[in-house]
């Protein structure tokens, strides 16, 4: 396929959106800037900058510690159980506490009791480094005795699906994955993974921090046990802003918090000296939540449900697909490599683009040419595509000046630069 190399068509896609009114709900300062970075950072809600205003003005500034009987204190179930709705859970398996990777240990050494006598943790060199780091370190913790068996992708872009399938077996006590890959965008397969873990009697751990708000999730229907997710990404939940995690309903009861506070002790305001883990989801908290970054996750999550998963989906991939047509014809010539599959059926919402002068033409994009894509090592331009505001055109000038930076050679005074955070 072909497609129209101009702005005009790419302005035509956008008339055709049925979503693309939504743009307006994000505060945009800077309306040449190109964002592309919504899988790292969520743009800002409009209605959270309103209510960050309300919330440390009035909340917090005229009703002070009556806050807490005036909502602060279900916060994190009430927000959880909206994000519910958007990985196919019910409203009693997702609270938000913490961070993910602090998610993740709890989850993790949970699991990992439940599966006394079991000594294999499975995971691959495609995941986040922080969940792998958070394994290491639990596994060091309990004493050593776990392996963790990594799977490696033969090709750096999909998941390693078969060696994963062969490392399964009766001492596996978890399989944890990224569901949505952070360098390469690689979706795997859920119920399909899950249902193999199963058979050899393992848990399923699955970090949705990469597909929540961008691909429909469906915890329920694939069986998982255990997940958890990020609130600053696809949710546009702000810097920061705390985490979620998921646990099947029939889970709840057996599974224990590692790190036991009181937030999650059954009456807390008894002050009793032993601990007691709350009935439900509530004995995942540990400490007092951070009211003023949780509740502001809640009008980012209000977008996403008014403007559908499925149909967020759809302009995902038409919007991918776009980027990669243009690719193709534009930047392939210009010694741009595609580092993330070809197959939308398991792709995420965001497009690796290599280039051997990669870190370069990134900084020359967010320096000069009024791009912010993100940089992953080694060569990676990462491209994210946040459906509910990012628009076709957004992809064709971004497009059109990846060709300029190298077509100008704009990243050679970049060469030997190093920024801290890319
Ligand atoms: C972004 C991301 C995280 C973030 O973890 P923090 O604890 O918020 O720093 C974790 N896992 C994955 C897969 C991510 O994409």
């Amino acid at each position: 396929m072909t497609i129209p190399l101009d702005a005009a068509y790419a302005d035509q896609l956008d008339a055709a959106d049925d979503l693309a009114g939504l743009r307006q709900a994000f505060v945009n300062d800077e309306p040449d800037l190109i964002y592309l970075d919504g899988n790292s950072l969520g743009r800002l809600p409009r209605a959270t900058a309103d209510l960050a205003a309300d919330l440390v003005r009035r909340q917090w500034g005229t009703r002070l510690i009556r806050g807490w009987n005036e909502g602060w204190f279900e916060l994190p179930e009430r927000i959880g159980a909206k994000i519910a709705r958007l990985i196919g859970a019910e409203p009693d398996e997702v609270i938000v506490a913490d961070s993910t990777s602090v998610n993740l240990f709890k989850l993790v050494i949970a699991a990992l009791r439940a599966r006394p006598g079991r000594e294999r943790i499975i995971s691959d060199d495609l995941n986040f480094p922080s969940d792998l780091y958070i394994l290491q370190g639990v596994a060091d913790l309990l004493g050593g005795r776990h392996e963790i068996a990594m799977a490696y992708s033969s090709d750096g872009i999909h998941g390693p699906v078969e060696t994963i399938l062969g490392l399964l077996d009766h001492n596996t006590a978890l399989l944890t994955l990224s569901h949505v890959a952070f360098k390469s965008g690689f979706l795997y397969d859920m119920p399909a993974l899950t249902a193999a873990a199963h058979a050899v009697g393992a848990l399923v751990l699955w970090d949705v921090s990469h597909s929540v708000g961008a691909v429909p999730i469906n915890l329920s229907e694939s069986g998982a046990d255990l997940a958890i997710g990020c609130c600053y990404k696809y949710l546009n939940g702000g810097p920061g802003a705390p985490a979620f995690l998921y646990i099947r309903r029939d889970l709840q009861a057996q599974l224990v918090n590692p790190i036991a506070g009181w937030m999650g002790q059954r009456n807390l305001f008894n002050f009793d000296l032993d601990y007691e883990p709350a009935p439900g989801l509530r004995r995942f908290l540990t400490g007092t939540p951070p009211v003023v970054s949780l509740a502001l996750i809640e009008p980012g999550v209000d977008l996403l449900l008014a403007a559908g998963i499925d149909r967020l989906r759809a302009k995902s991939l038409a919007q991918t697909e776009y980027l990669i047509e243009l690719w193709q014809q534009r930047l392939a010539p210009l010694g741009y490599t595609l580092n993330s599959p070809r197959d939308p059926a398991r792709r995420g919402s965001h497009i690796s683009l290599g280039h051997p002068e990669g870190l370069g033409i990134d900084l020359a994009l967010i320096n000069e040419l009024g791009v912010l894509p993100d940089f992953r090592a080694p060569d990676n331009i990462r491209l994210g595509v946040a459906p509910i505001y990012t628009s076709f055109r957004d992809i064709y000038t971004a497009v059109e000046r990846m060709a300029q930076a190298v077509t100008e050679q704009r990243y050679l005074k970049y060469r030997d630069h190093r920024p801290a955070v890319t």
